[in-house]
């Protein structure tokens, strides 16, 4: 038996060997800072603009689109703020559902009086109700901007960024999308895809944590978000994380040139784990559609509630078997899901969230579900 059972893998990944190799000389001998200007530090920079152009190829877009951040949270607190300070937008559409990274700006937003907020209604799986938004734009007096997830961390559950953003184009709307869960994991196209903003964060694909990405449509001209220095095109000051920005690229090469083979692989574990699941455990339930437009990385299951299912993070953790929590009541500190609480909420259930990466096997799944068993 393993040490430990890994899955939890849409709170982050473990680092695949080959980044870390990537990765090794800017942590060791190529430490000189980007901005210098002898030569030691112009390979530095070489070394970022290298990985800005293999990302941009990947994503198909102008390598001056590209900015490094430290990850999701930064990229969507950057473009939700320039796009109200920057872009007149007055008006944020957006949903329940989605990352604290986006509703948290949203709300702070609000409550310094710049913007008024609407949430697009949810359809019963958690899907968008795609006619809420398009009303919800025709009747905005004033600019605004869209920010819905491409896909959700809890439930899985995938949104279409072309229809999202012809409906934006239509209406005149500036729309960003939180594509943490999805970039690294699927192929982009950005130069047909109508979108201004998108994020990544290198730690959901086996790259280093606090290094992401946010792309900015060349159509776009929006003002830094922190003050200082002059790095990436005066748009993000502070010193580059070097080795952050290099094992960034690294991790969606490998991650862009293994995917069919990956991604396969992986959604083979995720249908074992649903069908055994449905086979041995009385009256499971999942959350959103696990079997279609979804992360082929993310499964999340409703047990229902007794004495006993009550502990199974509790049980879970004591098995060494990483999992999530996503109840939409829970007792104690945690205030429970808000995404559970908007798509299903249910006091009779709990929830938890299986996520997986190319490192799980089907032994894995059987451990789980044995130790599972004597949980329920
Ligand atoms: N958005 C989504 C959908 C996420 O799952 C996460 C990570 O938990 C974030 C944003 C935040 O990303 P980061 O950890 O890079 O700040």
């Amino acid at each position: 038996m393993p040490d430990r059972i890994y899955l939890d893998n849409a709170a982050t990944t473990s680092l695949d060997p080959r980044v870390l190799e990537a990765m090794m000389p800017y942590l060791t001998s190529h430490y000189g800072n980007p901005s210098s200007i002898y030569s030691y530090g112009r390979e530095s920079r070489l070394a970022i603009e290298n990985a800005r152009k293999s990302v941009a190829k990947i994503l198909n877009a102008h390598p001056a689109e590209i900015f490094f951040t430290s990850g999701g949270t930064e990229s969507s607190n950057t473009a939700i703020t320039a796009a109200v300070r920057d872009l007149g937008c007055k008006h944020i559409i957006s949903s329940e559902i989605e990352h604290h990274a986006t509703l948290h700006t949203i709300q702070y937003l609000q409550q310094q009086g710049k913007v008024w907020v609407s949430y697009v209604r949810l359809l019963a799986g958690g899907d968008l109700d795609m006619q809420h938004l398009e009303q919800l734009l025709a009747e905005s007096k004033e600019k605004s901007l869209v920010t819905l997830m491409h896909a959700n961390n809890e439930t899985g559950n995938m949104a279409d960024l072309n229809i999202t953003g012809e409906l934006c184009k239509k209406y005149g709307a500036v729309f960003h999308s939180d594509t943490v869960q999805t970039v690294g994991h699927f192929s982009f196209d950005l130069r047909k895809t109508p979108v201004d903003f998108i994020t990544g964060s290198g730690h959901k694909f086996h790259g280093p944590k606090g290094a992401g990405i946010l792309f900015i449509n060349e159509n776009i001209k929006i003002a830094p978000f922190l003050q200082g220095g002059s790095q990436e095109r005066n748009m993000r000051p502070g010193t580059e994380n070097l080795y952050g920005i290099v094992g960034f690229a690294k991790a969606l090469e490998i991650g862009t040139a293994n995917y069919e083979a990956d991604s396969n692989y992986i959604k083979s574990i995720k249908f074992y784990m649903i069908e055994q699941l449905q086979k041995n455990i009385k009256g499971i339930s999942f959350n959103g559609n696990p079997l279609y437009n979804s992360l082929y990385t993310v499964l999340s299951v409703n047990f229902p509630k007794t004495d006993k299912s009550e502990m199974i993070l509790y049980n879970m953790d004591i098995n060494n078997i990483c999992v999530s929590g996503g109840s939409a009541c829970s007792s104690g500190a945690d205030a429970g899901s808000h995404v559970m609480q908007a798509i299903n909420n249910n006091a009779d259930q709990v929830t938890v969230r299986f996520s997986f990466s190319k490192y799980n096997t089907k032994e894995e799944i059987d451990i789980v579900l044995e130790k599972l068993t004597g949980m329920i």
